[in-house]
């Protein structure tokens, strides 16, 4: 017999804000929660799971970690994956799958999926390091301009360089890569999936992304996206045949791009929570955390409809500064109607660390955009 979820002791992977806010919702169903993570300074550490000390790349910090578990979730895709499979040999609930996670954490297996699945993304070649992608220019197998990202560990823009000129061509990175054909990106999209064992699939409705200039990784998410009722049905219908293709349970996250021509391309997809669903916390009927652990533990799928218009900004550690956190405009952020703080408690920051997200509610998105645009202004973190 199934456990019932008042049963289930659920583990997470990774002690991050991802883990934070998982642990947060499991709380709401009163879950036994189970975090790993090297320090219980992390987000997670002080939010009411059972921590434990662990390197999750580690095959035993895995190993010992899950065995007592029922349900094992990640809220980062780079951990140690042979434990994975050896705990689900063993009958452990790993979502997502050992074998999903092999080719998701790696962009080039990611990629070639798209392939061989007739999923639309963009031309790509692989190579091994830099001589190969320099020999590959000069016969003319690739040109400029492109885009290069790490094979591996890749992260909110780390591992990732834009090569527009010959002059840049210095910046290329010596690593397992891809290059990437540069698209000529009209709007960054977002669907985020879930899907549960019975089979169950649920989208949210399509978010737009916003890049900070700088640090390479999202800053704005708004909901209603600006792209047309029959693009976000057509983005809907590629993220539902992603997630069922790669027979995940729980959330996966789509990055899409539609180009100036308008085509759909996939970019890359996260399965876990995910910072373009932050705002279905207050925007959703359910959470996207919920909504993950009811994929996970095969409960059925909540309702993911959007009460209003929404915009959410993530709070990054000023660029001036690295030290302990400290912040200022609090009080005038929480005095904008419709609008939640969320601080994810990391005691130091630095430039660009994610520390923190506002959600705003309002009746437009034009309106919920002006006011999470003045709390870039007001809120700062720093010393
Ligand atoms: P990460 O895994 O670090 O999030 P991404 O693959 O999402 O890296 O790339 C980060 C950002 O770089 C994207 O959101 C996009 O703005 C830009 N980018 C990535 N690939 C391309 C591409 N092929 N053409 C143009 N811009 C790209």
């Amino acid at each position: 017999m199934p456990k019932s979820i008042s049963e289930i002791k659920l583990g997470i992977l990774g002690g991050g804000q991802l883990g934070r806010m998982l642990v947060q919702a499991a709380k709401e169903w009163n879950l036994d929660c189970y975090v790993m993570d090297e320090s219980d300074d992390f987000p997670s550490g002080n939010v009411g799971a059972n921590f434990v000390l662990g390197n999750f790349k580690n095959y035993d910090d895995v190993y010992n970690f899950g065995r007592e578990l029922d349900v094992l979730t990640v809220e980062i895709e780079h951990v140690n994956i042979d434990a994975l499979f050896k705990l689900q040999q063993e009958g452990v609930e790993i979502h997502p799958r050992p074998e999903s996670l092999n080719i998701i954490k790696d962009k080039g297996l990611q990629k070639s999926f798209y392939n061989k699945h007739k999923l639309p993304t963009s031309d790509f070649e692989l190579f091994d390091d830099k001589d190969q992608i320099m020999k590959a220019l000069s016969k003319g197998i690739i040109k400029l301009p492109f885009v290069q990202k790490s094979r591996l560990a890749g992260y909110d823009g780390k591992g990732v360089v834009l090569i527009k000129t010959e002059k840049e061509l210095n910046e290329i990175m010596d690593v397992p890569s891809i290059i990437e054909t540069l698209v000529n990106i009209q709007t960054e999209v977002s669907i985020i999936a879930c899907r549960n064992k019975k089979g169950e699939i649920k989208c949210y409705p399509a978010v737009d992304m916003d890049f900070h200039e700088k640090a390479n990784l999202v800053e704005f998410v708004y909901y209603p996206s600006k792209i047309s009722l029959d693009k976000q049905k057509e983005a809907t219908i590629i993220a539902t045949q992603v997630i069922e293709k790669l027979n995940i349970c729980g959330l996966l996250a789509v990055e899409m791009f539609i180009d100036n021509d308008n085509n759909i391309l996939i970019n890359e997809i996260a399965p876990r929570p995910h910072n373009s669903g932050h705002l279905t916390i207050e925007a959703s009927v359910t959470s996207q955390f919920q909504q993950h652990l009811r994929g996970v533990c095969n409960l059925p799928l909540g309702d993911t409809r959007f009460h209003s218009a929404a915009v959410m900004i993530n709070l990054l550690g000023w660029n001036g500064y690295s030290g302990t956190t400290r912040y200022s405009g609090i009080d005038d952020c929480l005095a904008l109607e419709g609008a939640s703080l969320h601080l994810y408690g990391k005691q130091t920051t630095k430039p660009y660390r994610k520390m923190g997200h506002a959600t705003v509610l309002d009746k437009t998105r034009i309106k919920a955009t002006k006011k999470a645009k003045s709390i870039k202004k007001l809120l700062k973190i720093y010393a």
